[in-house]
């Protein structure tokens, strides 16, 4: 009989760890709950504490015998105002102030801003946000190192909030220095994955690959969709991306927020017939950080995005700063279960994202994937079974977001961890033996208690070159 139950839902949860969750209480619970991807988010924070959560997170995962992935978030250039010595300062509408790039404290209507390069970037009748773009300013001229700006929406500014100029070419090289030193860090840690933020391009993503490839490591990356411009160039983003975020904390801010939702969508469907993993984020459960219940609005907001097709949803103050993070976590997935469940029963959705891989152009892996899902829905199958080096052909079956879950079996830690944000995928560690396929997948279920004698698995395996195997076998 099976000992070991599988998660009811299959939606991935990424959490954002901060002051209110790096315990080590609150880090069980909050594996123990869901959690699949911990986020650490190098915007705030000390390199110290961040290496004592990660090595906390690993300790974890041997306690429990799970897999969790560390994600390191690379702050990239984000901007920010300086120190302010009243804060918060009070902006009404029709308010004139001036930023500056000088490195003062700011005070009455002298706002230091820390990016040097403002006043060229800055155009007359250009809009400058803050503080997520609550906050909004319009310049009305610039001078060497000051740009002069009227209020035209107003509210509480404190320091270090953050800055956005949409539409705006910043001279920006997305991928900093500091971003690289952290990436040296980490690595030195022992993890491997990375969200980038700001990127623009594919070669942003790239410069993180060639940097961690110099130091002889392979990295997962995480791009972060949250500039206009990045939209433009997404096609070749997906090219050379591990992964995608739908960062819609500044995209909200750098797009109008009334294209968010379709450019969610977008993204997205996207991605899923890329067979590259997306996670959702910002603001879903946002009521929480303050509440135990979330609103109505965030919950269908958490629901709507699972539809869309992502993988992954995350949770970024919530579970950092918030009073429930656990509770969270919680709500998040019961939201899953339903919707899932709902879906499994209409298949909605199901069909435009099997016409957009029947309209792309196939590889073997691709043709053996569409067979997989044709295998299911047509025999009472219980699970997907396939060894895997590099994560691939999980990941194409994913796409297909089935009932059944898809046991990934990989004698590579790194695999594992890439496998935890993929929709429906249970990565197993297996070590690298010689037996057969049938034999290696039988003792890695049985070894984690997954399934029963007689039970009906399709297994299929990805070889360098594409996935080539197809059987549908019953455990014995
Ligand atoms: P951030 O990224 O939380 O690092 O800003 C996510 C977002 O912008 O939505
Ligand atoms: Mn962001």
């Amino acid at each position: 009989m099976s000992f070991l139950k599988l998660p009811d839902h299959k939606t991935k949860i990424v959490c954002t760890i901060g002051p209110a969750s790096s315990s080590e209480e609150v880090l069980r619970e909050l594996i123990l709950n869901g959690m699949n991807v911990a986020r650490i988010n190098f915007s705030h924070g000390s390199f110290e504490s961040h290496g004592k959560v990660i090595r906390t997170i690993k300790k974890l995962c041997k306690e429990l015998d799970v897999v969790v992935s560390i994600m390191a978030d690379l702050p990239g250039p984000k901007i920010r105002v300086g120190q302010l010595q009243d804060e918060p300062l009070n902006l009404q509408k029709g308010d004139k102030v001036k930023l500056t790039t000088d490195k003062i404290v700011g005070s009455g209507d002298l706002i230091p801003v820390d990016f040097d390069k403002l006043p060229y970037c800055i155009a007359k009748t250009s809009d400058v946000y803050f503080n997520d773009g609550f906050i909004q300013m319009r310049c009305n001229g610039v001078c060497s190192n000051e740009a002069e700006c009227e209020v035209v929406v107003g509210g509480l500014l404190s320091s270090h909030k953050g800055v956005n100029l949409p539409g705006t070419d910043l001279l920006l090289d997305p991928v900093t220095e500091r971003d690289l030193e952290i990436v040296d860090f980490v690595l030195d840690e022992g993890v491997n994955c990375f969200s980038v933020s700001f990127i623009v391009r594919g070669t942003d993503i790239q410069k993180v690959r060639d940097h961690a490839a110099k130091k002889g490591r392979s990295v997962f990356l995480v791009a972060k969709i949250e500039r206009s411009q990045t939209l433009n160039n997404i096609d070749d983003i997906m090219d050379v991306t591990d992964g995608l975020m739908v960062a819609r904390g500044d995209l909200g801010v750098e797009i109008p927020i009334e294209e968010v939702p379709i450019v969610q969508k977008e993204l997205i469907h996207k991605a899923n017939l890329r067979g590259i993993p997306v996670i959702t984020a910002t603001h879903m459960l946002e009521s929480m950080t303050e509440n135990i219940r979330p609103t109505r609005a965030e919950a269908t907001d958490v629901a709507n995005a699972i539809l869309d097709g992502t993988d992954a949803v995350m949770l970024s103050g919530e579970t950092a700063v918030g009073k429930y993070p656990v509770e969270t976590v919680k709500t998040m997935v019961n939201i899953a279960k339903k919707t899932e469940m709902w879906r499994t029963s209409t298949g909605f959705g199901l069909d435009l994202i099997r016409k957009g891989i029947d309209e792309t152009t196939m590889n073997i892996s691709d043709v053996v994937s569409v067979q997989v899902h044709e295998a299911i829905k047509r025999l009472p199958i219980k699970y997907v079974v396939i060894p895997t080096y590099s994560g691939g052909t999980p990941r194409r079956i994913s796409r297909f977001k089935p009932d059944e879950w898809i046991i990934a079996m990989s004698h590579l830690d790194m695999t594992c961890e890439q496998l935890a944000y993929s929709y429906g995928v249970y990565p197993v560690k297996v070590t690298d033996g010689s037996e057969s396929i049938e034999q290696k997948a039988n003792e890695s279920l049985r070894s984690k208690g997954i399934g029963d004698p007689g039970d009906m698995i399709v297994l299929t395996q990805g070889h360098t070159g594409g996935t080539n195997l197809l059987k549908i076998i019953e455990l014995t």
